[in-house]
């Protein structure tokens, strides 16, 4: 249970929630319109990593359909949370962190999406065992925009070297691309944003692909993300915690 629900109760923390998720919509609804997008082109996915499964139905209520979680064995206890409780139905779980070749197997099938393919090897992992179990998982390319050391994910130039080989993979399905800005840096967060965006069309003109989804935009730099053209927000701390002020 996450200190918020604590704190207000499930009464209170239910319309917290749901106040927020009116104030996230407002946010995203005026950053679309500053750049002439439609807002029902982007989505809002809750990122639950740090809250449990009755935070999570209380959000489903509040109006969240699309979850996501960060580690293997987070996604596999909440789904087995959620099983067979009438409340969850319609939510689905997308993949949006590290994932090592070994823990593929607990992903697939389980996940809408996963946004965090940061290598050609984990790439051909999720391909192989997807394929092994008749299924196409759809996929975005973790990519390092900014160039910052401590972010993993293919290089730009990396990418436009591996994108013929990922295409080859049966099994997966290249939908997009995801990217993370630096942290407390606004102008930095939409360079890397606007960077994104220009990569996805590149590839787009050079392969083919549709690649229509980007997945970049957290708690702190969503807005801005929306105007860079972001299909797919991933707010965390912004969602669920009440002491998290939105400006
Ligand atoms: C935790 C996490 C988020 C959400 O972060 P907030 O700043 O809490 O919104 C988004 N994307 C990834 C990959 C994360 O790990």
């Amino acid at each position: 249970m996450s200190d918020s629900l604590e704190r207000l109760g499930a009464e209170g923390y239910a319309a917290f929630l749901a106040e927020r998720r009116a104030q996230i919509l407002e946010r995203v609804a005026e950053a679309a319109a500053r750049a002439g997008r439609d807002a029902a082109d982007v989505e809002v996915i809750a990122v639950s990593k740090t809250v449990g499964v009755e935070e999570v139905l209380l959000a489903h209520e509040a109006g969240y359909d699309l979850f996501a979680e960060n580690r293997p064995q987070e996604l596999r206890r909440k789904l087995a949370g959620l099983e067979g409780d009438a409340r969850a139905t319609g939510i689905t779980f997308d993949m949006i962190g590290n994932l090592q070749t070994n823990k593929v197997n607990q992903v697939i099938g389980n996940v809408r999406l996963v946004h965090s393919i940061s290598s050609a090897h984990l790439a051909e992992a999720v391909a192989k065992r997807s394929s092994a179990r008749g299924l196409v998982t759809d996929v975005l390319v973790e990519t390092n925009v900014s160039g910052e050391q401590s972010k993993s994910g293919f290089s730009p130039d990396e990418l436009r070297q591996s994108l013929d080989v990922l295409m080859t993979f049966d099994g997966i399905c290249l939908r997009g691309l995801m990217t993370m800005a630096p942290a407390h840096d606004p102008e930095a967060a939409r360079r890397t944003f606007c960077g994104l965006r220009e990569l996805a069309e590149e590839l787009r003109t050079r392969s083919g692909l549709p690649l229509d989804v980007l997945s970049c935009g957290m708690s702190d730099d969503f807005p801005i993300a929306v105007e860079q053209g972001s299909t797919a927000i991933r707010l965390g701390r912004v969602a669920f915690d009440d002491e998290y002020a939105l400006e």
